[in-house]
């Protein structure tokens, strides 16, 4: 679903993806850990494509993300290439980025509807079945900032869920909450991730959550990755230094 091939990704002098190699499965869910300034989040915009990539190719679902194959040459792809891609792919920010001037329903709505052309009343229904699965069916007509941190990033989910992306990011997903609103998040994306095949992508520094939700686990340090296991291997038995010192530091 999701393959870097050789990536380098490069602010001026400081390469921040150092001819990056990885590849994720349709269906599978894999959680990116490191300290910070790893370049983990960094992967996860150039999925979004707010980023480009300075070297290597990204692929996703098959396709160069940000080329198209003419020929047997990769040239730049277009804009309604990228934004046929972009549709594929869903992020939940740290910062829930919701519209404020718009009402819950309409910040789920939105994009269904400007973006994949639904008709409303499909979008309607199915931001409504979306928000009873966030649990959230009676804040409908609420405007975010009269919504906890906790409920505003569920309709984050909900709102990225309507566009029915093939892959999910979750970027620190609940590191703006307060402690007590944390575990709301974490259980709607567990249920999430166990009654939908969606490929999801989770940079976090909640042990626990990549531990439940991750199939596997990638660990970074200044733009490699240092080792890749199941969770049972990175957080039980770890093989590498840094891993165990990035662990000992966040467990
Ligand atoms: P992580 O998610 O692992 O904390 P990031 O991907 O956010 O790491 O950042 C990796 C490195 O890239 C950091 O050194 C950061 O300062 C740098 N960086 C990220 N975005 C930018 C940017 N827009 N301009 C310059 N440097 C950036």
């Amino acid at each position: 679903m999701v393959v870097f091939d050789k990536v380098l990704k490069q602010f001026g002098s400081n390469v921040v993806l150092d001819h990056l190699d990885f590849m994720v499965r349709r269906g599978e869910r894999v959680a990116l850990i490191g300290p910070s300034g790893s370049g983990k989040t960094t992967i996860l915009r150039l999925l979004m494509t707010l980023e480009e990539a300075n070297e290597g190719v990204i692929w996703v679902d098959g396709e160069p993300l940000t080329h198209q194959i003419k020929g047997n040459k990769l040239t730049k792809a277009s804009q309604s290439h990228l934004r046929r891609v972009r549709t594929k792919i869903g992020m939940v920010f740290q910062q829930f980025n919701l519209f404020p001037n718009m009402t819950v329903l309409e910040n789920i709505t939105e994009a269904q509807i400007h973006v994949l052309k639904r008709p409303k009343s499909e979008a309607v229904e199915r931001a409504r079945e979306l928000l009873r699965t966030v649990g959230l069916a009676d804040k409908e007509n609420a405007h975010p900032t009269t919504l906890s941190g906790g409920q505003q990033q569920r309709v984050a989910i909900a709102r990225a869920l309507a566009m029915d992306p093939d892959i999910l990011l979750l970027d620190e997903v609940t590191s703006a909450l307060d402690p007590e609103l944390v575990a709301d998040v974490l259980g709607v994306l567990r249920m999430i991730a166990e009654t939908t095949n969606i490929t999801m992508l989770l940079v976090t520094h909640e042990m626990g959550f990549a531990r439940d939700v991750a199939d596997r686990v990638l660990v970074f340090d200044k733009g490699k990755i240092v080792e890749e296991g199941t969770p049972e291997q990175i957080f039980t038995n770890p093989q590498m230094n840094r891993t165990r010192t990035f662990l000992k530091a966040v467990l």
